[in-house]
């Protein structure tokens, strides 16, 4: 990336983080080259987030899968520990989408905060689950969850809430730096290669490599992400090709057209596989250990 820019660019601010501290964490890069702010803990000031998001008087809109196994395996401590840390304070709706509504467990929600079940079909490969939920969002999104949602967050289930994430993660678009990715060097990142898939990146292409774990926005901007993957997708699959990291190629070809305005860093989606990091000091969300063999099944 070069001189890192927060040298050049100090004062990166939008109304949820407030003036970006940059030289709270001078080790680490904290504006991108189009002055996107990257939020690592201790750069924002919770506080102006959180009154800044009562202001405006947001609802947040949480969308999660859970089709097959992820629903027993994953869903009540992704609720559960989503109502400990997760927007507090804020008005919050959850779309859970499953294959089996009855299987939702009851998890009590805190004041102002509400959870809707959407059925969905089960694709029989997993690949296929993953990569539906792209079109389901999109037209989640035309529908009551654009409507009631303001800014939305889409996550996978295979994670859990370990600290605060709050409305300092709000902003129109907004991309997740990938745990295993965000030290690598550019041409080494996992992008579709293959020119024939419409999310390949040519070599020099790319910006960062972005975790489908985990994006957001607001509605405008994620239906045209949403509407680009699902459309990227659809023609691979017409071409009977499949992009390598399926609908997360499609989202970083997607980021790479449309830059960011807010990145996360690894913090906030954290892989503890990757071992002790000097840079990761508090953790948002860890990724529960991958247990293919029980789950993918
Ligand atoms: N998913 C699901 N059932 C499946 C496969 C995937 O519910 O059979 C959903 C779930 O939310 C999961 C996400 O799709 O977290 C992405 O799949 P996965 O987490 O297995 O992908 P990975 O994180 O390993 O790339
Ligand atoms: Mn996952």
């Amino acid at each position: 990336m070069g001189v890192c820019p927060s040298a050049i660019m100090p004062l990166v601010r939008d109304n949820f983080t407030g003036v970006l501290r940059h030289w709270a964490r001078p080790e680490v890069l904290t504006c991108t080259s189009w002055g996107a702010p990257i939020i690592w803990d201790g750069t924002f000031e919770p506080d102006v987030a959180q009154q800044e998001a009562r202001r405006q008087n947001l609802t947040i809109g949480l969308t999660v899968f859970a089709v097959g196994r992820y629903l027993e395996k994953y869903l009540e401590s992704f609720l559960k520990t989503a109502e400990q840390h997760f927007m507090v304070g804020q008005r919050v709706v959850y779309y859970v989408f499953t294959d089996r509504p009855a299987a939702v467990p009851g998890v009590e929600l805190g004041p102002g905060r509400r959870l809707r079940v959407e059925p969905v079909a089960r694709e029989p490969r997993w690949q296929d689950v993953s990569m539906a939920r792209m079109r389901t969002l999109h037209e989640a999104l035309a529908g009551r969850l654009g409507r009631e949602a303001d800014f939305v967050f889409c996550l996978d289930v295979d994670q859990r809430f370990v600290g605060d994430f709050g409305p300092e993660a709000l902003a129109d678009l907004v991309a997740q730096l990938h745990a295993w990715h965000y030290r690598w060097p550019r041409w080494l990142l996992p992008y579709e290669r293959d020119r024939r898939s419409a999310a390949a990146l040519r070599p020099g292409e790319g910006d960062f490599y972005y975790h489908a774990a985990l994006f957001g926005g607001r509605v405008a901007a994620l239906r045209a992400l949403t509407a680009h993957c699902a459309r990227g997708q659809r023609r691979d699959r017409e071409r009977g090709v499949e992009a390598l990291w399926h609908d997360e190629s499609h989202l970083n070809q997607f980021l790479w057209r449309h830059k960011p305005t807010k990145l996360l860093s690894p913090e906030f989606c954290w892989a503890p596989e990757v071992g002790r990091r000097m840079e990761i000091r508090r953790p948002r969300l860890l990724w529960a250990p991958k247990e293919y063999a029980l789950v993918r099944a």
